[in-house]
């Protein structure tokens, strides 16, 4: 089975606190590395984590509030210093490029690497990239300054040969069977394709929707996500607070998780004021009950769903 999992680098909100650093997180799809946000910190969590994170190809930033991009500077000239020469692409609502650059220039530094902005805008079912591991679509946020969440599918596996079939297929023929093309014999008969070929499983998919107001609208864009990371600021004891600052409760997580139709949720975001993530769990449990609390530096492993 091929990997596909989130490590959860930072897990706070706007400030480092209790153990908690500044949001960001990377997502590996099958040995291809993903960071989404990238607050202060993130190149030494990302050491401690372990990931060989020259590897990450493409940097998603939802939003402009400092806690959610002011690693990216420091993560990009370390790239420059190590060597890097391979692209960089970053997603990030306008202004960001305008922030890098001018640190860039001042410093009278030339990157060794290429290094690309991509504008993006909150937009539900935006497609953001498509590479050969997965799509990445954007979702509308509801947020103090223009914020967009993503969610990322996986590209669909192809099909798997039967094993009693496997010797009736030629090698030079298995790739397109497994594409889903019938099979012609040489004598003409057409062999379906159902008979040789068992369907993959379903790509697996992860949504990251931080920071938010509860947003239903988004809840068609998220329809049955494997795993959905949603911000729970506060608990419904704050939601005044969380209306005022444009935040979600650990129970609007969960109502967004429950109608969503998710397979499980994460929440994260915590402000420092909570000591430990037992009351934001308990609250969000009584509406949907597979339900984890992130913690900086772990992994959680998206699991294929096996088909009945
Ligand atoms: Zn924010």
């Amino acid at each position: 089975m091929t990997r596909f999992a989130v490590t959860t680098l930072g897990t706070g909100a706007a400030l480092p606190a209790r153990g908690r650093s500044p949001s960001a997180q990377v997502l590996d799809a099958n040995g291809s590395l993903y960071l989404i946000d990238c607050g202060e910190g993130t190149q030494e969590r990302l050491r401690a984590s372990g990931a060989n994170f020259q590897r990450i190809r493409h940097v998603f930033i939802g939003h402009l509030h400092g806690d959610h991009y002011l690693g990216l500077m420091g993560l990009i000239s370390s790239f420059h210093l190590m060597g890097r020469s391979g692209p960089l692409d970053v997603h990030a609502p306008e202004g960001l490029q305008a922030i890098i650059d001018l640190q860039l220039r001042t410093s009278r530094t030339f990157l060794r690497y290429p290094l690309t902005f991509h504008i993006i805008r909150p937009e539900n079912g935006r497609t953001l990239l498509e590479d050969e591991h997965v799509t990445v679509h954007g979702l509308a946020l509801r947020h103090r300054l223009p914020c967009t969440g993503f969610v990322f599918r996986e590209q669909p596996a192809p099909r798997n040969l039967r094993k009693d079939q496997v010797h009736r297929v030629p090698h030079f023929e298995r790739n397109a069977v497994k594409a889903g093309e019938d099979l012609v014999l040489d004598d003409g008969t057409v062999v379906p394709n159902a008979e040789l070929t068992v369907a993959p499983p379903p790509p697996r998919s992860y949504a990251y929707c931080s920071d938010t107001a509860y947003t239903p609208g988004i809840v068609p864009f998220i329809r049955q996500v494997d795993l959905l990371y949603h911000e729970a600021t506060f608990t419904e004891q704050l939601a005044e607070r969380a209306r005022e600052t444009l935040h979600s409760t650990a129970r609007q997580a969960a109502m967004i998780a429950r109608e969503a139709g998710a397979r499980r949720l994460l929440l994260g975001h915590f402000s420092s004021r909570y000591k430990n993530t037992e009351v934001l769990l308990a609250e969000a449990r009584a509406v949907f009950p597979s339900v984890e609390a992130s913690s900086d530096g772990c992994t959680y492993a998206i699991d294929q769903r096996t088909i009945v």
